[in-house]
């Protein structure tokens, strides 16, 4: 049998997504105890203290199933932004909406448009359901909207904007995304990936849900997996038009969201004590890993999340090998095409001095 053949068009050239090296991989390999992991833009700090007092009691109720429809989370995310709880969507990690919208606007004959450089779950989600994928050059390493609004043909039915960009950290403010918005067609949906939103709106002056009420072709999309500290319990959402989100929830999978997460989400959001400390540690250590770096001559690429992207100068799989080996695992970038750069995240204060010493002991 030839599963080539029978396999749905557009799986064949599809490779899975490739994840962050895990932490118990490596120590494992090398009979170490104390490796550190800076690759997958986790939170370092980990979940709010709020999650861990009481996600017990939760525990004792799993043999039932979840709140398949997330009443309460809507609730908590409608008040906290102003927002109805009609016009939320609970998705397994933001990755799961990335995908209802893909299935539920895309079909064989359509396309959809994306960045070069940007977000490796677009693609995978347009191929997979065999559309075409349109990926526009980038400027700066940064979204060329307007070379985005002059690749849209007769069948395109997704933009996808991934703001603050990873893996290049590219952000676009407020105002020009406004722009790009008024001359999107109506009939176009526009995904404003915003799952680093916690952290460039701690930067800079960022969209919120309110401008949804103006453009009835937005999704919005926010993680709990990045700034929250929740990425192992897979929670995610959007915020659109309560007719998008009827459409989003036909093609949700019952229950895709588990007990445990949809609680620690409600809990997480809440605690906006453990937030702010989170992203005024993000940044003071963002500013000591782009001073070390610099300083260790690498060119840095500008970011608005808790990662940045440096260029090697040369194809980076010999220094990202280097570093495994000294337990400090980060991301090389060839699958987004950027095979000279690494990846790090911002780690605790301890972690950003270790990968930095140890980036130093293996250029010299
Ligand atoms: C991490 C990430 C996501 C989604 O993460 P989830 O864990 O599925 O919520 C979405 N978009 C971008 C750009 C990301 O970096």
């Amino acid at each position: 049998m030839d599963l080539k053949k029978i396999v749905n068009k557009g799986i064949n050239d599809l490779s899975p997504y490739e994840p962050g090296k895990p932490i118990e991989d490596l120590e494992r390999e090398l009979g170490i105890k104390n490796a550190v992991k800076l690759a997958s833009n986790e939170n370092p700090v980990g979940p709010s203290p709020r999650v861990l007092q009481s996600i017990e009691n939760i525990l004792k109720n799993t043999h039932r199933y979840p709140d398949g429809n997330a009443t309460k989370l809507k609730e908590v995310i409608g008040r906290k932004f102003s927002v109805k709880p009609n016009q939320v969507t609970i998705g397994n990690g933001s990755n799961d909406i990335i995908e209802f919208i893909a299935r539920s606007f895309l079909g064989t004959d359509d396309s959809a448009i994306y960045s070069e450089h940007a977000f490796a779950v677009y693609p995978l989600v347009v191929k997979a359901v065999g559309a075409e994928g349109i990926e526009v050059p980038a400027k700066n390493f940064s979204h060329d909207l307007d070379a985005m609004l002059d690749s849209i043909k007769s069948n395109t039915k997704i933009i996808f904007i991934a703001n603050p960009n990873n893996p290049t950290g590219s952000f676009i403010g407020r105002a020009e995304i406004l722009k790009f918005l008024d001359k999107v067609p109506e009939d176009i949906i526009v995904l404003l990936d915003q799952a680093y939103f916690d952290y460039s709106s701690f930067e800079d002056s960022d969209v919120d849900f309110d401008i949804l009420n103006n453009y009835p072709n937005l999704v919005m999309s926010r993680s709990f997996s990045k700034a929250y500290g929740l990425a192992g319990f897979r929670i995610g959402y959007s915020v659109s038009s309560e007719d998008i989100a009827n459409y989003l929830n036909r093609v949700r999978q019952p229950f895709n969201a588990n007990s445990l997460a949809l609680f620690a989400a409600e809990q997480a959001i809440e605690d906006e004590e453990f937030m702010n400390k989170c992203l005024q540690l993000n940044l003071e250590q963002k500013k000591v890993l782009y001073k070390g770096l610099e300083s260790l001559g690498f060119h840095c690429l500008p970011s608005k999340g808790n990662f940045i992207s440096f260029d090697c100068k040369e194809d980076s799989t010999g220094l990202f090998n280097r570093l495994l080996s000294q337990g400090v695992i980060v991301r090389t970038l060839g699958v987004y095409k950027m095979p000279n750069f690494l990846r790090v995240s911002v780690g605790l204060p301890e972690e950003n001095l270790i990968f930095l010493e140890k980036l130093q002991l293996t250029m010299s």
